[in-house]
């Protein structure tokens, strides 16, 4: 392993969390760490890569503010991939990342490794591990043919650590000219919403408190709220919770919603459905109130209480409020 590049998504200059955990990743298997930004302000993301690790950013720039930031990313990351020949490509499981992934594999006419929970470059192999069946296996593959290696990440995979002071290097950042990409990119961004949210963000949190359809009514999730702020944690939902319209999107767990991994999970009212564990079973601590002592989420928990969650969660939200 020579060189490995990182797809690094940022906003304005703050590099996304899984870019980080990636570059931890790739800082560990002893190899070069290249990194390959876009959008406004990629530049700025340089200091904190390079405190990572990354010693070379190849940055594309706003690309215009297109709307089809991905698909202009990804040719462009295709051409430079195809000159500088990385060992494999790192790319966060995200919505972007997902859709740069799905391009370069297209255009650089190689396999991409999805899912990975874990990767490991000892012995001059690369190895990867591949959470699969809803996460209830895992399995190990290797790419055997032609570099780079393609892999989406999935997030919380890792943790994120910055380089040992001996290892940060000076960052080279590498302006790449971005050509014309043609009509498809007359769509722009002309305005961005940011999800308001109060406390901390669901996968920083170190506490989350989920509830899910044991809850019974749209009312009661605001008992997952009050005990989620009454702890500094975030709020959380199982998938039946987020289809019912009981809480948004943003804050499902789960395979096709947010992984989380803080301290405590508190899980209210949930079965601990596969696809609902595989998001937060690494989770340091895990609490489950659930009134059938038979459901699954009693197999992970750490402490489990039977019982009516409409009962136990305001006498532990009035146990909480009685010590401040
Ligand atoms: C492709 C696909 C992707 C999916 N992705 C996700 C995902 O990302 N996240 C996710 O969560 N799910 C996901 N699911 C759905 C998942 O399989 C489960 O259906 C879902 O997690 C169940 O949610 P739940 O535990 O809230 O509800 P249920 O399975 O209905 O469980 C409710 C639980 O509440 C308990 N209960 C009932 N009343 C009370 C009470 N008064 N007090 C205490 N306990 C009570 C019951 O005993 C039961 O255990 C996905 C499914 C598919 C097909």
């Amino acid at each position: 392993m020579d060189k490995t590049w990182v797809l690094a998504e940022q906003r304005d200059g703050t590099p996304a969390g899984i870019v980080l955990e990636l570059v931890t990743a790739a800082r560990g298997f002893g190899s070069v760490v290249e990194a390959v930004t876009w959008g406004p302000g990629g530049a700025g993301a340089a200091a904190v890569l390079g405190r990572y690790g990354v010693t070379k950013l190849y940055n594309l720039g706003d690309i215009g503010e297109s709307l089809p930031g991905p698909k202009v990313a990804a040719a462009i990351a295709a051409q430079l991939a195809a000159e500088s020949r990385p060992d494999a490509i790192l790319i966060g499981a995200t919505h972007d990342g997902r859709d740069i992934a799905a391009r370069l594999s297209a255009r650089l006419d190689l396999p991409v490794l999805a899912n990975v929970v874990g990767m490991d470059a000892s012995g001059g192999r690369l190895t990867s591990e591949h959470s699969i069946f809803g996460g209830s296996t895992v399995v190990r593959a290797e790419f055997t043919g032609a570099v780079p290696g393609l892999f989406i990440v999935q997030a919380k995979s890792f943790a994120a650590e910055a380089a040992e002071a001996a290892e940060q290097r000076s960052l080279e950042i590498v302006e790449v000219e971005v050509p014309d990409t043609g009509p498809s990119d007359a769509a722009r961004v002309v305005t961005r919403h940011e999800e308001e949210h109060s406390g901390p963000k669901l996968d920083e949190a170190t506490v989350v408190v989920s509830g899910g359809r044991g809850l019974g009514s749209p009312g009661n999730y605001a008992l997952i709220t009050e005990l989620a702020q009454l702890l500094n944690g975030a709020p959380g939902a199982s998938r039946a919770v987020v289809d019912a319209g009981w809480a948004p999107y943003a804050f499902q767990v789960g395979q096709t919603g947010k992984t989380v991994k803080p301290v405590v999970y508190i899980a209210c009212g949930i079965s601990g459905a596969t696809l609902h564990v595989v998001g937060m079973r690494a989770a340091q601590y895990i609490i489950a109130v659930n009134k059938d002592r038979e459901a699954p989420i009693f197999a992970i928990a750490d402490l489990g209480v039977v019982g009516d969650v409409t009962k136990v969660i305001p006498r532990l939200i009035e146990a909480i409020r009685a010590r401040r």
